[in-house]
């Protein structure tokens, strides 16, 4: 049986088209629904280097001011480890690895547990806890 492959796979690595996936939140058509697609959405902002999008999302308590991407960084893959309800409804946590290399040079590994905030019908990025 064939399987079939999105002709425009997301940038986060969901297999789905990206029409499917993180297009709408990252356009704006519509809220991410819960903390691992606004997760998602965010790692496919930082794929196409969309720091608008990212500032959007991130909460107003922990927002930067100004996000300078650096455009040597290369995303090569999400993955996420474990998605926790938090003790509010409104709260999440996403553990996740994403790799990505400077350049052409060696891989390097960001592993971090996400805190995740809902105001009204927005979830937004609050910080995360990193591990090496
Ligand atoms: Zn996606």
């Amino acid at each position: 049986m064939a399987q079939t492959l999105p002709h425009h796979p997301c940038p986060c690595g969901s297999l789905h088209e990206f029409a499917n996936c993180c297009e709408p939140y990252l356009n704006g058509t519509e809220p991410a629904p819960t903390p691992e697609a606004l997760m998602r959405s965010r790692y496919s902002a930082y794929v196409q280097g969309n720091s608008l999008y990212l500032l959007k999302t991130w909460h107003p308590d922990t927002r930067p001011k100004h996000l300078e991407l650096d455009p040597q960084v290369r995303w090569l893959g999400l993955k996420i480890v474990k998605v926790h309800r938090g003790v509010h409804e409104n709260t999440g946590h996403v553990h996740f690895v994403a790799r990505y290399k400077i350049r052409n040079g060696q891989a390097y590994r960001l592993e971090e547990n996400s805190r995740f905030e809902k105001i009204m019908t927005q979830w937004f990025y609050i910080d995360g806890d990193f591990s090496e």
